[in-house]
């Protein structure tokens, strides 16, 4: 199974994706995840998103694009995953469409968690994960990009009816009980 996992920060998209992974057995990228880790441990690519992820702005496509192609080519992708953080741009879910395409292979679900914006600062801030970007200002360019950015590229998959809205209020486990509900149903 091909998951994207959607929705803007704080929407809770980390902590289901890795339910996702144990429930379903796929790897979990996350694109984020990559670049702090790439970050802490001072690597070439680290040095270069440093203060791009500071600023809690969008590392550019080309080195997104590349790094989540190459890492998907390993064969441990290759019966499914769950992408979290990518695509986050049209420009990045039109690159994606034309990397499955080159492979035959499609994408089965696209989930779009749902969260009030007021709902979205409060958890970000309080969840204490002790990200460099989790400041107040941090939090509020991050949603910003994501208004102008990244929320077209729901539009874009809503073409291709792979879009499940997931509500994203609730307790952890009540709203990965709505994602595995969704994923259990025929497309529409
Ligand atoms: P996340 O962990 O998904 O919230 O990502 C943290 C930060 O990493 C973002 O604020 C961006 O600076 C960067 N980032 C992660 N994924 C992407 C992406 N697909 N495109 C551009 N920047 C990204």
């Amino acid at each position: 199974m091909r998951i994207i996992i959607f929705g803007p920060p704080g929407a809770g998209k980390g902590t289901q994706a890795k339910l996702i992974k144990e429930e379903y057995d796929i790897p979990h990228l996350s694109t984020g995840e990559i670049f702090r880790k790439a970050i802490k441990n001072e690597t070439k690519l680290g040095k270069k998103v440093k203060s791009i992820l500071d600023a809690g702005e969008l590392v550019p496509d080309e080195t997104v694009v590349d790094l989540v192609e190459e890492e998907l080519r390993k064969s441990r992708y290759d019966d499914g995953y769950i992408l979290d953080g990518f695509p986050r741009t049209v420009v990045q879910a039109k690159a994606f469409d034309e990397f499955l395409e080159k492979n035959d292979e499609e994408l089965d679900a696209f989930l779009m968690l749902k969260v009030p914006e007021e709902e979205l600062v409060n958890r970000i801030l309080s969840r204490g994960e002790g990200r460099s970007d989790d400041t107040e200002e941090g939090v509020k360019k991050r949603l910003g990009v994501y208004w102008e950015e990244t929320q077209p590229v729901l539009d874009y998959y809503k073409g291709q009816k792979v879009v499940k809205e997931i509500y994203g209020v609730g307790s952890i486990d009540e709203i990965f009980k709505r994602i595995q509900k969704a994923l259990a149903e025929e497309p529409y």
